[in-house]
Protein backbone atom coordinates (compact mmCIF):
# COMPACT_ATOMS: atom_id res chain seq x y z
CA UNK A 1 0.00 0.00 0.00
CA UNK A 2 1.16 3.35 -0.89
CA UNK A 3 1.13 6.44 0.86
CA UNK A 4 -1.30 7.80 -0.17
CA UNK A 5 -3.39 4.96 -0.09
CA UNK A 6 -2.93 4.26 3.47
CA UNK A 7 -3.59 8.14 3.95
CA UNK A 8 -7.29 7.29 2.38
CA UNK A 9 -7.45 4.28 4.69
CA UNK A 10 -7.19 6.00 7.77
CA UNK A 11 -9.31 8.54 6.84
CA UNK A 12 -12.02 6.27 5.68
CA UNK A 13 -11.57 4.08 8.89
CA UNK A 14 -12.14 7.49 10.84
CA UNK A 15 -14.97 8.18 9.10
CA UNK A 16 -16.70 4.67 9.49
CA UNK A 17 -16.05 5.20 13.40
CA UNK A 18 -18.54 8.78 12.76
CA UNK A 19 -22.50 8.11 12.33
CA UNK A 20 -23.62 9.74 9.76
CA UNK A 21 -21.96 9.24 6.11
CA UNK A 22 -24.64 10.56 4.07
CA UNK A 23 -24.53 13.63 1.80
CA UNK A 24 -27.53 14.91 0.81
CA UNK A 25 -25.72 16.96 -1.35
CA UNK A 26 -23.86 14.31 -2.92
CA UNK A 27 -27.22 11.89 -3.17
CA UNK A 28 -29.56 14.81 -4.68
CA UNK A 29 -32.16 12.71 -6.17
CA UNK A 30 -31.06 8.89 -6.10
CA UNK A 31 -32.66 6.76 -4.16
CA UNK A 32 -30.34 4.23 -4.12
CA UNK A 33 -29.46 1.68 -0.83
CA UNK A 34 -25.43 1.76 -1.26
CA UNK A 35 -23.60 -0.25 0.94
CA UNK A 36 -21.79 1.99 3.71
CA UNK A 37 -18.39 1.25 1.54
CA UNK A 38 -19.78 2.32 -1.70
CA UNK A 39 -20.87 5.12 0.13
CA UNK A 40 -17.61 6.55 1.58
CA UNK A 41 -15.96 5.79 -1.55
CA UNK A 42 -18.46 8.23 -3.58
CA UNK A 43 -17.08 10.58 -0.58
CA UNK A 44 -13.54 10.24 -1.13
CA UNK A 45 -14.29 10.47 -5.18
CA UNK A 46 -16.20 13.63 -4.44
CA UNK A 47 -13.41 15.19 -1.93
CA UNK A 48 -10.95 14.59 -5.06
CA UNK A 49 -13.13 16.37 -7.53
CA UNK A 50 -14.25 13.81 -9.41
CA UNK A 51 -17.68 13.73 -9.08
CA UNK A 52 -20.33 16.49 -7.13
CA UNK A 53 -23.55 14.91 -7.70
CA UNK A 54 -24.92 11.81 -8.31
CA UNK A 55 -28.49 12.38 -9.97
CA UNK A 56 -29.88 9.61 -11.60
CA UNK A 57 -29.73 6.03 -12.85
CA UNK A 58 -28.33 5.01 -16.61
CA UNK A 59 -28.64 1.53 -16.42
CA UNK A 60 -28.88 -0.86 -13.50
CA UNK A 61 -27.17 -4.33 -14.65
CA UNK A 62 -26.30 -7.26 -12.62
CA UNK A 63 -22.78 -6.33 -11.65
CA UNK A 64 -22.12 -3.06 -12.21
CA UNK A 65 -24.86 0.48 -12.13
CA UNK A 66 -24.32 2.91 -14.43
CA UNK A 67 -24.88 6.96 -12.62
CA UNK A 68 -25.18 10.08 -14.48
CA UNK A 69 -23.28 12.96 -12.21
CA UNK A 70 -21.78 16.05 -12.40
CA UNK A 71 -18.32 16.04 -12.64
CA UNK A 72 -15.64 18.91 -11.74
CA UNK A 73 -16.82 21.42 -13.66
CA UNK A 74 -20.14 20.58 -14.04
CA UNK A 75 -20.40 18.99 -16.87
CA UNK A 76 -21.71 15.39 -17.16
CA UNK A 77 -20.08 12.20 -15.91
CA UNK A 78 -20.75 8.82 -16.02
CA UNK A 79 -20.31 6.76 -12.79
CA UNK A 80 -20.09 2.81 -13.24
CA UNK A 81 -20.29 0.92 -9.73
CA UNK A 82 -19.46 -2.29 -9.59
CA UNK A 83 -22.04 -3.83 -7.29
CA UNK A 84 -21.74 -7.75 -6.82
CA UNK A 85 -19.84 -10.44 -8.41
CA UNK A 86 -22.65 -13.43 -8.80
CA UNK A 87 -20.61 -16.35 -9.39
CA UNK A 88 -21.91 -16.53 -12.79
CA UNK A 89 -19.92 -13.49 -12.91
CA UNK A 90 -16.79 -14.81 -11.47
CA UNK A 91 -17.51 -17.69 -13.76
CA UNK A 92 -17.73 -15.56 -16.73
CA UNK A 93 -14.79 -13.41 -15.87
CA UNK A 94 -12.46 -16.34 -15.42
CA UNK A 95 -11.85 -17.03 -19.15
CA UNK A 96 -10.77 -13.21 -19.94
CA UNK A 97 -8.33 -13.61 -16.58
CA UNK A 98 -6.99 -17.04 -16.93
CA UNK A 99 -3.46 -16.23 -18.84
CA UNK A 100 -3.52 -12.44 -18.83
CA UNK A 101 -0.29 -12.58 -16.30
CA UNK A 102 -1.67 -8.99 -14.51
CA UNK A 103 -4.85 -10.60 -13.35
CA UNK A 104 -4.42 -14.81 -12.79
CA UNK A 105 -4.38 -14.27 -9.03
CA UNK A 106 -7.48 -12.29 -8.34
CA UNK A 107 -10.14 -14.66 -8.16
CA UNK A 108 -8.97 -15.97 -4.97
CA UNK A 109 -9.87 -12.38 -3.70
CA UNK A 110 -13.51 -11.60 -1.42
CA UNK A 111 -15.90 -9.90 -3.89
CA UNK A 112 -15.82 -6.03 -2.47
CA UNK A 113 -12.00 -6.49 -3.80
CA UNK A 114 -12.52 -8.50 -6.76
CA UNK A 115 -14.80 -5.35 -7.70
CA UNK A 116 -11.78 -2.88 -7.18
CA UNK A 117 -9.65 -4.97 -9.33
CA UNK A 118 -12.48 -4.95 -11.93
CA UNK A 119 -13.21 -1.51 -12.24
CA UNK A 120 -9.42 -0.52 -11.78
CA UNK A 121 -8.59 -3.02 -14.90
CA UNK A 122 -12.10 -1.19 -16.72
CA UNK A 123 -10.13 2.16 -15.93
CA UNK A 124 -6.39 0.84 -16.92
CA UNK A 125 -7.85 -0.61 -20.30
CA UNK A 126 -9.81 2.41 -21.31
CA UNK A 127 -6.69 4.75 -20.44
CA UNK A 128 -4.89 2.44 -23.25
CA UNK A 129 -7.31 2.51 -25.76
CA UNK A 130 -8.20 6.25 -25.20
CA UNK A 131 -4.12 7.09 -25.03
CA UNK A 132 -4.43 4.73 -28.50
CA UNK A 133 -7.08 7.51 -30.14
CA UNK A 134 -9.17 4.38 -30.01
CA UNK A 135 -13.24 6.06 -29.51
CA UNK A 136 -14.29 4.95 -25.69
CA UNK A 137 -15.43 7.10 -23.00
CA UNK A 138 -12.59 9.30 -21.95
CA UNK A 139 -11.85 7.96 -18.21
CA UNK A 140 -11.98 10.34 -15.37
CA UNK A 141 -11.05 8.73 -12.15
CA UNK A 142 -10.83 4.98 -10.75
CA UNK A 143 -11.23 4.32 -6.74
CA UNK A 144 -12.40 0.98 -4.99
CA UNK A 145 -15.26 0.18 -7.01
CA UNK A 146 -16.05 2.82 -8.73
CA UNK A 147 -15.05 4.32 -12.29
CA UNK A 148 -15.87 7.82 -13.29
CA UNK A 149 -15.69 8.46 -17.44
CA UNK A 150 -17.36 11.05 -19.69
CA UNK A 151 -20.45 10.89 -20.15
CA UNK A 152 -21.66 9.96 -23.87
CA UNK A 153 -25.31 11.33 -24.42
CA UNK A 154 -26.47 14.85 -24.68
CA UNK A 155 -28.21 16.94 -21.70
CA UNK A 156 -27.81 14.02 -19.12
CA UNK A 157 -29.47 11.88 -21.71
CA UNK A 158 -27.54 8.94 -22.40
CA UNK A 159 -26.43 8.31 -26.41
CA UNK A 160 -28.57 4.84 -27.85
CA UNK A 161 -26.92 1.92 -28.49
CA UNK A 162 -26.20 0.52 -31.79
CA UNK A 163 -28.76 -1.92 -31.41
CA UNK A 164 -31.01 0.68 -30.25
CA UNK A 165 -30.36 2.91 -32.97
CA UNK A 166 -30.81 0.12 -35.45
CA UNK A 167 -34.15 -0.45 -34.00
CA UNK A 168 -35.23 3.13 -34.10
CA UNK A 169 -34.59 3.01 -37.76
CA UNK A 170 -31.44 5.49 -37.71
CA UNK A 171 -29.30 3.60 -39.72
CA UNK A 172 -30.03 4.10 -43.14
CA UNK A 173 -27.56 1.50 -45.64
CA UNK A 174 -25.12 4.49 -46.31
CA UNK A 175 -24.83 5.24 -42.40
CA UNK A 176 -24.58 1.49 -41.08
CA UNK A 177 -21.65 1.27 -43.42
CA UNK A 178 -19.91 3.93 -42.16
CA UNK A 179 -20.88 2.90 -39.00
CA UNK A 180 -19.53 -0.56 -39.52
CA UNK A 181 -16.06 0.60 -41.00
CA UNK A 182 -15.82 2.65 -38.05
CA UNK A 183 -16.24 -0.23 -35.84
CA UNK A 184 -13.73 -2.13 -37.64
CA UNK A 185 -11.41 0.72 -37.48
CA UNK A 186 -11.86 1.32 -34.25
CA UNK A 187 -10.95 -2.33 -33.38
CA UNK A 188 -7.81 -2.37 -35.73
CA UNK A 189 -6.53 0.55 -33.16
CA UNK A 190 -7.53 -1.28 -30.44
CA UNK A 191 -5.23 -4.19 -31.47
CA UNK A 192 -2.18 -2.79 -33.37
CA UNK A 193 -1.76 0.46 -30.98
CA UNK A 194 -3.28 0.04 -27.61
CA UNK A 195 -2.48 -3.89 -27.74
CA UNK A 196 -5.49 -4.72 -26.57
CA UNK A 197 -9.10 -6.87 -27.71
CA UNK A 198 -12.44 -5.83 -26.73
CA UNK A 199 -13.73 -9.60 -26.16
CA UNK A 200 -17.18 -8.48 -25.20
CA UNK A 201 -17.70 -6.29 -28.76
CA UNK A 202 -21.67 -6.64 -29.65
CA UNK A 203 -24.32 -4.10 -30.37
CA UNK A 204 -25.01 -3.72 -26.84
CA UNK A 205 -21.43 -2.03 -26.12
CA UNK A 206 -21.15 0.11 -29.03
CA UNK A 207 -23.21 3.52 -28.28
CA UNK A 208 -24.00 5.96 -31.25
CA UNK A 209 -23.57 9.89 -30.46
CA UNK A 210 -24.71 11.78 -33.72
CA UNK A 211 -22.21 10.05 -36.31
CA UNK A 212 -19.42 8.75 -33.46
CA UNK A 213 -18.87 5.62 -32.80
CA UNK A 214 -18.67 4.83 -28.66
CA UNK A 215 -16.82 1.63 -27.72
CA UNK A 216 -17.82 0.51 -24.33
CA UNK A 217 -17.96 -1.86 -21.42
CA UNK A 218 -14.27 -2.69 -21.79
CA UNK A 219 -13.21 -4.46 -18.18
CA UNK A 220 -12.72 -8.00 -19.87
CA UNK A 221 -10.50 -6.48 -22.38
CA UNK A 222 -7.78 -8.94 -23.12
CA UNK A 223 -3.68 -7.94 -23.92
CA UNK A 224 -2.63 -9.94 -27.12
CA UNK A 225 -0.46 -12.05 -25.20
CA UNK A 226 -3.59 -13.62 -23.77
CA UNK A 227 -3.83 -17.17 -24.97
CA UNK A 228 -7.27 -16.35 -26.43
CA UNK A 229 -6.78 -13.53 -27.39
CA UNK A 230 -7.20 -14.00 -31.09
CA UNK A 231 -10.30 -16.19 -30.40
CA UNK A 232 -12.16 -13.54 -28.70
CA UNK A 233 -10.84 -11.42 -31.96
CA UNK A 234 -12.39 -13.67 -34.22
CA UNK A 235 -15.91 -13.83 -32.30
CA UNK A 236 -15.76 -10.38 -31.77
CA UNK A 237 -15.08 -9.24 -35.56
CA UNK A 238 -18.09 -12.06 -35.85
CA UNK A 239 -20.45 -10.50 -33.72
CA UNK A 240 -20.30 -7.36 -35.54
CA UNK A 241 -20.37 -8.57 -38.88
CA UNK A 242 -23.44 -10.59 -38.32
CA UNK A 243 -25.34 -7.72 -36.63
CA UNK A 244 -24.48 -5.35 -39.69
CA UNK A 245 -24.72 -8.21 -42.22
CA UNK A 246 -28.11 -10.30 -40.79
CA UNK A 247 -30.46 -6.93 -38.66
CA UNK A 248 -29.26 -4.60 -41.27
CA UNK A 249 -28.89 -6.29 -44.16
CA UNK A 250 -25.64 -4.80 -45.25
CA UNK A 251 -23.54 -6.56 -47.68
CA UNK A 252 -20.34 -6.43 -45.45
CA UNK A 253 -16.48 -8.36 -46.48
CA UNK A 254 -16.04 -11.99 -44.90
CA UNK A 255 -15.25 -12.60 -41.34
CA UNK A 256 -12.17 -13.81 -42.32
CA UNK A 257 -11.05 -11.03 -44.56
CA UNK A 258 -11.90 -8.52 -41.77
CA UNK A 259 -10.11 -10.90 -39.45
CA UNK A 260 -6.84 -11.02 -41.42
CA UNK A 261 -6.55 -7.73 -42.51
CA UNK A 262 -6.42 -6.68 -39.04
CA UNK A 263 -3.73 -9.43 -38.31
CA UNK A 264 -1.56 -8.11 -41.36
CA UNK A 265 -1.64 -4.61 -40.54
CA UNK A 266 -3.50 -4.32 -43.46
CA UNK A 267 -4.78 -0.77 -42.83
CA UNK A 268 -5.73 0.45 -46.45
CA UNK A 269 -8.29 -2.69 -46.87
CA UNK A 270 -10.53 -1.70 -43.80
CA UNK A 271 -10.70 1.41 -45.32
CA UNK A 272 -13.60 1.56 -47.04
CA UNK A 273 -14.42 -2.58 -46.57
CA UNK A 274 -18.37 -2.16 -48.41
CA UNK A 275 -17.27 -1.22 -51.82
CA UNK A 276 -14.04 -3.32 -51.98
CA UNK A 277 -16.53 -6.28 -51.04
CA UNK A 278 -17.51 -8.72 -53.96
CA UNK A 279 -19.94 -11.16 -53.83
P1 LIG B 1 -25.00 -4.56 -17.88
O1 LIG B 1 -24.89 -5.67 -16.89
O2 LIG B 1 -26.16 -3.63 -17.69
O3 LIG B 1 -24.88 -5.04 -19.31
P2 LIG B 1 -22.40 -3.72 -18.23
O4 LIG B 1 -21.47 -4.34 -17.30
O5 LIG B 1 -22.58 -4.31 -19.58
O6 LIG B 1 -23.77 -3.63 -17.56
P3 LIG B 1 -21.77 -1.23 -19.54
O7 LIG B 1 -22.12 -1.89 -20.82
O8 LIG B 1 -20.43 -0.61 -19.41
O9 LIG B 1 -21.98 -2.18 -18.31
O10 LIG B 1 -22.81 -0.08 -19.23
C1 LIG B 1 -24.20 -0.38 -19.09
C2 LIG B 1 -25.01 0.68 -19.81
O11 LIG B 1 -24.76 1.98 -19.26
C3 LIG B 1 -24.67 0.82 -21.29
O12 LIG B 1 -25.43 -0.07 -22.06
C4 LIG B 1 -25.02 2.25 -21.58
O13 LIG B 1 -26.41 2.37 -21.83
C5 LIG B 1 -24.71 2.97 -20.28
N1 LIG B 1 -23.36 3.56 -20.28
C6 LIG B 1 -22.19 2.95 -20.04
N2 LIG B 1 -21.15 3.79 -20.12
C7 LIG B 1 -21.68 5.00 -20.44
C8 LIG B 1 -21.11 6.30 -20.67
N3 LIG B 1 -19.80 6.53 -20.60
N4 LIG B 1 -21.95 7.32 -20.97
C9 LIG B 1 -23.30 7.10 -21.05
N5 LIG B 1 -23.87 5.90 -20.83
C10 LIG B 1 -23.09 4.86 -20.53
MN1 LIG C 1 -22.49 -3.80 -21.59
Amino acid sequence: MGDVERDVDRELRKRLREPRIRDDDLFETVEEVFDRATVLALLELKQRGCLSKLSGVVSAGKEARVYLAKGKSGEYVAVKIYLTATAEFKKGIWKYIKGDPRYEWVLSLPTHKLMTIWARKEFSNLKRMYEASVSVPKPICVYRNILVMEFIGENGVRAPLLKEAAEAGLLDSDFAAQIFTEIVRNVYRMYWYAGLVHGDLSEYNVMLHGDRVYIIDVSQAVKLEHPNSHMFLYRDISNIVKFFRDELKLRTPPIDKIYYSILNKDEAQLQSPIEEHEE
